[in-house]
């Protein structure tokens, strides 16, 4: 970057304080320091850039379009890129050629999909298997959500708890997948600690068939404290970093 860059400066700002707040967390519950995430969506390859030169390794995005224009941008191989949006079958095959992990993996057909695009790209180029994650819905922990004019977290995704065990035997049972654990949002305008307090014993379930899948991916800007408390191992965090995104597209 250029010897006053102001964006610069406000990225390292932001991202020492976010540093901070899990280093005081980790304190807190003592534990090891997750992994965070810098979910760079909606913001240019110029800012994954200097997000890089600050020691970042690990960013996030929610569109493929956006996300695979940005990996050629970067094209830095040591930084890994985690695809955290929902993800239609037709684009399996851009991701699995720049992605490290898919964190919002529900449903049977994307786990084929990406199979078959990972068989072929790891045939071509030797890469190393996608990490996956299974997103889950927990807003079945909140009654009220449950209620007819309470579908407020609809269109966040996830599968049913119920439908884990299923569907982490068949990423285990697929060539060029890695289970690597699960992935959650915590539902809007509810306290997130029943949440999250799901999601680890659900990963524990998990662990106990799969031994290797440990990830616990989540806690975003505004709860990620909460999501540590209950054993985060990877954080995504967006706007307390980048600033806020564009309200529109
Ligand atoms: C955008 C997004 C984030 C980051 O959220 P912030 O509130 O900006 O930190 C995390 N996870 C997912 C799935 C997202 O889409």
């Amino acid at each position: 970057m250029t010897s006053h860059d102001p964006r610069f400066e406000q990225l390292s700002e932001r991202l020492d304080v976010v540093q901070q707040r899990i280093a005081a967390a980790a304190a807190a519950n003592s534990t090891v320091k997750p992994t965070l995430i810098v979910v760079t969506k909606f913001h240019p390859a110029a800012d994954v850039l200097r997000l890089r030169q600050l020691g970042v390794g690990d960013v996030g995005e929610n569109r493929d379009q956006e996300a695979a224009a940005k990996a050629a941008q970067v094209a830095d191989p040591d930084l890994r890129w985690h695809f955290i949006g929902q993800l239609q079958k037709n684009k399996a095959k851009s991701v699995a050629a720049y992605a490290h992990s898919v964190h919002s993996i529900d449903r049977a057909s994307l786990v084929g999909a990406l199979g078959n695009a990972m068989a072929q790209q790891q045939d071509a180029t030797g890469r190393k298997p996608l990490a996956c994650f299974l997103q889950l819905d927990l807003s079945s922990v909140y009654p009220a959500l449950a209620a007819p004019d309470g579908d407020a977290n609809s269109g966040r995704g996830g599968l049913a708890p119920s439908n884990m065990a299923a569907l982490a035997d068949l990423i285990a049972d697929t060539p060029g997948l890695t289970l690597a654990g699960l992935m959650a949002v915590a539902p809007l305008g509810v306290s997130p600690e029943p949440a999250f307090e799901l999601l680890a014993q659900l990963s524990a379930q998990l662990v106990a068939q799969h031994p290797g899948a440990t990830g616990i991916s989540a806690g975003m800007s505004h709860d990620l404290e909460a999501a540590m408390a209950a054993g985060a191992t990877h954080l995504r965090v967006g706007s307390d970093i980048l600033g806020p995104r564009p309200v529109v597209l």
